[in-house]
């Protein structure tokens, strides 16, 4: 069972998280926008199994648990990896930006973190194109989420809420979701997670009956075209392939049955 410790970073309340003004006149918090992916992964997770998932974040928002909670949560849970989504700040109204992917500073090439850190960013940006211009897109910071949990833990900053190129894009729902369908991917892989089996019940019901599985008889269905139930014409033909019949049989036995009424 691969555990997973995924969290939307601050509160609906929190100072100053939130979009520029001048850009998003709603201002937006950083928290909705954290969550919302947050939430978006963790529903597209529920058709995987072989994990479990906590949210060490208050998922209403009300309160801003503190990053100390957060990673004694997540070391408590014994969890296999941690993430934490963010939007980032400090383009100050001008163009550019981008995602940013962040593990502890002391992180090593080839360690399961750093490629994890590097697998996150490069299938964000495959699904969502926000490359930006940021220099240094796989950073190593001293950040209290990604040094005081136990296992590799990636803080993902998804693009920025002061930036006229990047907030009209994270603002849109398809981005939180083609973001969180990239998060997936990579935990399905890394963990190894299985499609669920999906009960009998609830497959999907098949419009086109499989040929030679029909459920009535030809000449039930002759009848039923006598009745007007099939269509005429090309409408009739194409009907009766596509519910599994052949359309000549079904004919001849249609005049047939006419012919001798007649
Ligand atoms: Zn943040």
């Amino acid at each position: 069972m691969f555990k997973i410790a995924l969290n939307a970073g601050h509160g609906i309340n929190t100072p100053g998280k939130r979009c520029l003004k001048t850009i998003d006149k709603n201002e937006t918090r950083e928290w909705y926008l954290n969550q919302r992916i947050c939430n978006k992964i963790q529903e597209k997770l529920k058709a995987y199994t072989g994990y479990e998932l906590i949210r060490l974040d208050d998922t209403t928002g009300k309160t801003d648990i503190s990053l100390k909670t957060r990673t004694d949560k997540a070391n408590k849970f014994g969890a296999d990896f941690y993430l934490a989504i963010h939007h980032n700040a400090g383009v100050g109204g001008k163009s550019g930006g981008g995602v940013i992917s962040i593990v502890y500073k002391t992180v090593k090439e080839g360690t399961v973190t750093a490629s994890w850190q590097k697998d996150l960013y490069d299938a964000v940006i495959k699904n969502t194109g926000l490359k930006g211009n940021r220099s240094v897109p796989l950073q190593k910071q001293d950040l209290h989420e990604v040094r005081e949990s136990k296992m590799p833990a990636v803080l993902l900053e998804c693009g920025f809420m002061d930036s006229k190129t990047d907030t009209p894009i994270i603002l849109t729902e398809d981005f939180a979701d083609k973001t969180a369908k990239a998060v997936v991917e990579v935990i399905v892989k890394k963990a190894n997670l299985k499609l669920k089996n999906i009960p009998a019940r609830e497959k999907p019901k098949t419009t086109q009956k499989p040929l030679n599985n029909t459920e009535k008889s030809n000449s039930e269905i002759a009848n039923e075209v006598i009745r007007g139930l099939w269509g005429n014409g090309e409408e009739r033909k194409v009907r009766l392939g596509s519910a599994g019949y052949n359309y000549s049989e079904i004919q001849s036995l249609v005049n047939s049955i006419l012919s001798k009424k007649g």
